[in-house]
């Protein structure tokens, strides 16, 4: 048996910020398990992203369970599954959220969580190479962050679209202000996807007391009492046991972090007796408050030829994409998912955007082997609302880790939601009708211009929306009842454990939520330095 100092468990957006901090001092001995392997060759290139979100060597490939607002379907659920988790096979968009999301969680008394004071580790995470105030941003970070120049008519005509509908060009969403149309900023440097594992391990990998121990299955958490001592975990049908002297951080993601808790008799104690699992603390919030993006997707043919990644990803398009990038490390290989987005408000006299629009510059469609690139040229607009009321749970089904959880979204379950929802779709109507888009020729394949009413578009969203992937929320911090760790992260009632990772979050942040992952990797670390266990 191993003692360290610390143990982290999972190397995803948080965990390998959390490893690369607490192992930075040489007297640290630092332990990093991740179930996954060290990396995929789909991995390092942006345009990998479309293999890597069906594909078993990286990706846990959950599913949630059928429920009314997904109209019976089970919707896809992927993770990363190897070093770097989900930022090594995410969309590679970069968004903070907002300075009123971290407010918000300070207000609910989680004392060192508000904008003023989580800014700091935004910008010490962050090598930004656009345009913006250095108040906001960070240029000596190790997570390398660039922001693309529109390119080309596409999406130069979209910004003029928006601005015809008065959406205004914003040069820097995540600095003072969010509100705007802009290029999505992106974890791409030099052609290549920057993932935590690329940004925060690789630099580091030479240190002495930093172990990484991939292909590391934790199953479950050891407990002396109260006090968390150490993890039981599985390389290769070995099981193994390491002793943590101050401290367990569990970055296991937000469908695996309250997985493990629970399967170390952390939670609803009904719920683990039913699974003839000893209850070792109760703590009724575990696997509690998930909250997620659920996003319609709306669908557009485009007539005008060359214009559409449909076009030019086939043929000898698709050949001359590739000489460009091998050349050059730019062009359509080398983007994020959703090249171009806005953030808007619904209505007026908000203080501050509350639904995101992305734009995917091509039309896909399904296929028993995920998304494909469908033979029709059109472009594609998610559009949602970024800070939905809606909670849903994820709890484990079995005693065993390799059991995947069930996920129980309950989307639209608050009616605003829908409300917004519906009111999502109609502003992207009205830019993709708007003057500018005019030369493009487009016409509406989804939800269909037949649609018009409410019920009507609330009845597709059912039929077709799927998430963008942001669940958090299911360890909660706070001090409330249903709350699973305090503001220093520390689990409530046990000694020597701490979660780290978007399961913390109380609310979604406005946007994406890789960035803000991270954060919260970079601000544990400190607390974990810093504070008592
Ligand atoms: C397909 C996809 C696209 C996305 N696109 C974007 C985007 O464009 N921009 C954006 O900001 N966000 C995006 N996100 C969301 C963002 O990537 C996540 O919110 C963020 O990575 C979550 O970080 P985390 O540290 O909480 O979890 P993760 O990064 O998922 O890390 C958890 C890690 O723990 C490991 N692990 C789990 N259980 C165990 C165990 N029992 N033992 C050992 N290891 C374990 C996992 O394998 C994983 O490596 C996307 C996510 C996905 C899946």
């Amino acid at each position: 048996m191993q003692t360290y100092d610390y143990i982290v468990v999972g190397a995803g957006s948080a965990g390998a910020a959390v490893a690369n901090r607490l192992s930075a001092d040489p007297r640290n001995k630092v332990l990093l398990l991740e179930a996954g392997r060290a990396s995929h060759p789909w991995s390092f290139i942006p345009i990998g992203m479309a293999w890597l979100i069906t594909n078993p060597a990286a990706n846990w490939l959950y599913s949630s369970e059928p429920e009314a607002s997904t109209n019976g379907r089970r919707l896809p659920v992927p993770r990363g599954k190897l070093l770097g988790g989900s930022s090594s096979i995410n969309g590679m968009v970069f968004v903070r959220g907002q300075a009123q999301d971290f407010d918000t969680w300070a207000q609910f008394g989680n004392r060192g969580w508000s904008y003023t004071e989580v800014l700091p580790f935004f910008k010490r995470m962050e090598s930004y190479a656009g345009e913006g105030d250095d108040t906001f941003r960070g240029r000596e970070g190790p997570l390398r962050v660039t922001n693309p120049k529109p390119r080309g008519s596409l999406f130069a005509t979209i910004i003029k679209a928006a601005a015809q509908v008065g959406i205004r060009h914003n040069p820097d969403y995540n600095g003072a202000s969010q509100e705007g149309i802009a290029m999505s900023q992106a974890t791409i440097a030099g052609g290549r996807r920057m993932s935590t594992a690329r940004c925060y391990l690789d630099p580091v990998r030479n240190r002495r007391n930093l172990h990484i121990e991939i292909e590391a299955l934790t199953e479950k958490l050891v407990l002396d009492g109260k006090r968390c001592t150490g993890v039981r975990y599985s390389v290769a049908g070995e099981v193994r046991e390491a002793l943590a002297g101050r401290a367990v951080v569990v970055s296991a993601g937000a469908f695996n972090s309250p997985q493990l808790l629970e399967l170390s008799g952390i939670g609803q104690p009904e719920r683990l007796r039913n699974l003839g699992i000893e209850v070792r603390h109760e703590l009724p919030g575990v696997g509690e408050n998930l909250r997620d993006h659920y996003v319609p997707r709306t669908r557009w043919l485009v007539g005008k030829k060359g214009i559409t990644f449909n076009d030019r990803g086939r043929g000898l398009g698709l050949a001359r994409q590739v000489l460009h990038y091998a050349l050059f490390r730019q062009g359509m290989l080398a983007m994020t998912g959703a090249p171009i987005r806005a953030f808007v408000c619904s209505r007026e006299g908000l203080e501050a955007p509350d639904l995101m629009l992305g734009w995917i510059p091509m039309l896909t469609e399904p296929s028993p082997r995920g998304p494909r690139i469908s033979p029709q040229s059109g472009l594609t607009l998610y559009a949602h609302a970024m800070r939905p009321e809606s909670k849903g749970h994820v709890h484990i089904t079995a005693a065993d880790a390799r059991r995947p959880p069930a996920i129980n979204f309950n989307f639209l379950s608050s009616p605003p939601d829908a409300e917004l929802t519906v009111r999502a779709v109609r502003i992207a109507r009205s830019i993709m009708t708007a003057p500018a888009m005019t030369p493009f020729q487009m016409s509406e394949l989804a939800p269909g211009a037949d649609r018009t009413t409410d019920d009507e578009i609330l009845d597709w969203v059912k039929k077709a929306a799927e998430t963008t992937y942001h669940p958090v929320g299911t360890c909660k911090m706070g001090s409330d009842p249903m709350a699973v760790v305090d503001a220093q992260l520390r689990v409530h009632g046990i000694a020597g454990l701490r979660v780290a990772d978007a399961s913390i979050m109380p609310t979604l942040t406005s946007g994406n939520t890789n960035a803000p992952s991270i954060m919260i990797g970079e601000k544990a670390a400190d607390m974990v330095l810093s504070t008592a266990t």
